[in-house]
């Protein structure tokens, strides 16, 4: 080897630089691999930072496409950054947002809150929680955010900061909250209300839908709808509900509904039809309330307009309707219908003198009386006060119409037993028909009310069919009310005088005073013909005081003439008694004639003196004070009451002419005239008997101690000659 042979020093440089060259070799080696190194971490440096980049700008890309609001704050609350998301929701640019104080955006009552929840977070060391805030925008309004939020530290705990991710829940959370209002709207509404499915079977209910229908939720849920309508009214149900709501989505009205337990009742019910976005129907919504209270409100409502309060009879309104729908029914077959108007003969009387109660019982019982004795079919109505009205349906002639008409008066006329008392009350009926004298309503109304005039004329208690000349009576009617007034300046008002007689003796005692007409056109018209007229109109009273002053001055002559002990008895109406002028104008009377007032007697029927008994009692009392006597005229056939009777200064009773009708052999008047004599003589009064027109009548009062009497038998009314001509004849 070379080297072994070289200088030995040589060989130690060959060494050491062999050496060195490996250094070198090994340090070249080294570097190489260092580079390798070197580039490689510069590679991966580059991937990372690329990865970095990559990363940041997903993060930004995240932070401004995110719907979602986000917010980084520092330790102070500060805003540190703000994503793209919050600015719309804030209506701020982000540059303004940064540097905020969170807090500040939040509304004000829910700072507080937040306050204590940052620090707590913060100093307890919480790394993420969850709450939700209200922020306020700048233009005033709230949106409520679902906050999460995450603590992240870099190296120092002062650097950490907090990162808020909100996400807007207002319009969610106020879908909520109206829902669960709408589930207690529908929880609480008074109305059921039910849900059903598209084909109509239940799905769900609320409570008040089970109170009212008295089925449980479960018992009905699947049920159909048809369940709950009452089984007679389905089929319309189904015609009219079923295609309204077809037609235009919805329909309300009433509906009778069947409860569990078969009560039908009425229901206002809506139905509304639901359906989806295309078109298709989901549901029906039921509302639906029972009526049965309103209805009976209504019903009876409706019963009151068209029903009178006191009797519960059809009114007049009603009674119109129905004889319009009987008179068009009549048209078409042919028939005949009768109008029966009644009024009761003498109500007023009763009503003042017992009082309304007792009126208004009375008028109930005619009215069920009536009802008992008519037909289903016929409709009896109150027109008001003490008049009715009847129609009589499918009529083939008068004649039965005339049975009724009898059947009613027969009816009305049995006495009454009203709280233990006994009432006899008549009525007069008038009559019209339907097509004969009328052919329309107020025809028909205006000839049944002129014959009823007539049936009352001609005596009460009884009908008058109408006919036409009926109308000129009418006319006349009124034409004489119209004539009174002057009639009595003029002076046609005259006085006849009918001797009373005493029985047993047959000496002319005394005189009844009864006013007759002298009409220029119509001749001597009997009281019958003004007398109830002049009641109607009052001018009763200034005929009365008339009659009472023509009377006296008569009788003053005739005493004068040498008949000084003849009685005048003259009537006084119930009117003219209750006038307070009464006493003046008989004591003016007294003043002028010079009439002896012991001779006067004046006449009282039992109902004229039992209107008002205080007043009539202070008024008799102080005529009685004159000297005056009085009489109670028709007795017996009237009410009167014997306590009453006993109080007032009577000292005649004058038995009515009906109770002398066949006297000697029919066993009740005979009767009842006794018994009038035996009562009257027994109170210390004495008793004339009117109307006497036969020897057997005058046979039989004789016979029975009657004291006087007056009637054709003696003699008929006379004029003031004829009479003294009669007085002179004796
Ligand atoms: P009244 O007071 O009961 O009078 C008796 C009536 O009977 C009188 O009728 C008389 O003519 C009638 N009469 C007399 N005898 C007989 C007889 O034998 N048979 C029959 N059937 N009747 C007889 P008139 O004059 O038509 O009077 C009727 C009523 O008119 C009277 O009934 C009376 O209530 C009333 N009246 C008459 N004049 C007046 C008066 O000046 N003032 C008042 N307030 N009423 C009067
Ligand atoms: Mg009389
Ligand atoms: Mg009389």
């Amino acid at each position: 080897m070379s080297s072994s042979n070289a200088h030995p020093d040589l060989h130690v440089r060959v060494e050491d630089l062999e050496k060195k060259n490996k250094l070198l070799n090994d340090g070249l080696r080294q570097s190489g691999r260092l580079q390798a190194l070197w580039a490689q971490s510069v590679e991966e440096l580059k991937a990372t930072k690329e990865k970095l980049r990559a990363s940041k700008e997903f993060l930004s890309h995240v932070l401004t496409t995110t719907p979602l609001p986000i917010v980084v704050l520092n330790r102070l609350g500060r805003i540190v950054l703000a994503n793209a998301a919050m600015e719309g929701l804030m209506c701020m640019p982000r540059d303004e947002l940064v540097g905020k104080r969170m807090l500040n955006l939040l509304y004000q009552y829910d700072r507080r809150d937040a306050l204590r929840w940052f620090r707590a977070g913060w100093n307890d060391g919480y790394q993420a929680g969850r709450h939700e805030f209200l922020l306020r925008t700048p233009d005033g309004a709230t949106r409520l955010l679902d906050v999460e939020w995450a603590r992240f530290s870099e190296d120092r705990v002062d650097h950490a900061q907090v990162i808020l991710l909100g996400q807007d829940i207002t319009e969610r959370r106020k879908a909520e909250e109206n829902l669960r209002l709408a589930a207690k709207i529908i929880e609480t509404s008074p109305q059921g209300i039910i849900v059903l499915s598209a084909d109509g079977h239940v799905v769900d209910v609320n409570s008040a839908f089970q109170g009212i229908s008295g089925y449980d939720k479960q018992e009905i849920l699947g049920e159909h709808l048809h369940r709950l309508v009452s089984p007679d009214a389905v089929e319309s149900f189904q015609q009219r509900v079923w295609s309204q709501v077809g037609e235009r989505g919805l329909c309300q009205g009433e509906v009778w509904f069947q409860q569990k337990f078969g009560n039908i009742y009425p229901v206002w019910l809506a139905i509304h039809r639901l359906e989806s976005d295309d078109g298709e129907v989901t549901h029906y919504i039921v509302l639906f309330t029972d009526i049965s209270e309103r209805k009976k409100v209504e019903d009876r409502l409706e019963f009151l307009s068209f029903h009178d309060h006191l009797t519960s009879l059809p009114n007049r309104l009603l009674f119109r309707e129905r004889l319009d729908n009987a008179l068009v029914h009549a048209k078409r077959r042919e028939q005949m219908v009768g109008i029966l108007y009644l009024d009761l003969d003498g109500f007023k009387h009763i009503n003042d003198n017992l009082g309304h109660d007792t009126g208004d019982q009375l008028l109930q019982s005619v009215a069920g009386r009536l009802k008992e004795h008519l037909r289903d079919g016929d409709t009896v109505a109150r027109l008001g006060g003490d008049e009715f009205a009847v129609i009589l349906t499918d009529m083939d002639s008068h004649h039965g119409v005339e049975v009724v008409a009898r059947k009613i008066l027969d009816a009305v006329s049995k006495p009454f037993v009203l709280g233990g008392e006994t009432f006899f009350v008549t009525t007069s009926i008038g009559i019209s028909l339907y097509p004969k004298d009328d052919t329309d309503i107020d025809g028909l109304m205006k000839h049944a009310d002129i014959a009823m005039y007539k049936a009352k004329e001609q005596g009460k208690n009884a009908y008058q069919l109408y006919t036409s000349d009926m109308d000129a009576q009418a006319a006349r009617r009124m034409t004489l009310q119209n004539q009174m007034q002057i009639a009595l300046h003029q002076g046609q008002f005259v006085v006849f005088y009918q001797p009373q007689i005493s029985v047993s003796t047959g000496r002319l005692v005394g005189a009844e005073a009864l006013v007759r007409w002298q009409h220029p056109e119509f001749g001597l018209m009997a009281p019958l013909q003004f007398i109830p007229l002049a009641e109607e109109t009052g001018f009763i009273v200034p005929l009365g005081n008339e009659v009472i002053r023509l009377a006296c001055e008569q009788m003053t002559e005739w005493h004068d003439q040498g008949f000084p002990d003849l009685r005048l008895a003259i009537n006084l109406s119930a009117r003219q008694l209750r006038t307070d002028s009464l006493l003046d104008v008989v004591g003016d009377v007294l003043t002028t004639t010079g009439m002896d007032p012991r001779c006067i007697e004046l006449e009282l029927t039992e109902s004229a003196v039992m209107q008002n008994v205080q007043m009539t009692e202070q008024i008799l009392e102080a005529l009685q004070g004159l000297g005056i006597s009085f009489a109670l005229d028709d007795f017996g056939t009237g009410y009167s009451s014997m306590a009453h009777l006993k109080r007032f200064p009577i000292t005649r009773l004058k038995i009515a002419q009906q109770f002398l009708r066949d006297v000697w052999n029919d066993p009740y008047n005979s009767a009842i005239s006794e018994a009038i004599i035996n009562m009257g003589h027994s109170l210390g009064l004495r008793v004339l008997a009117e109307g006497v027109e036969t020897k057997e009548q005058v046979r039989f009062l004789a016979s029975r101690g009657c004291d006087e009497a007056q009637g054709m038998y003696y003699s008929r009314p006379l004029a003031a000659d004829a009479f003294l001509e009669a007085l002179h004849g004796q």
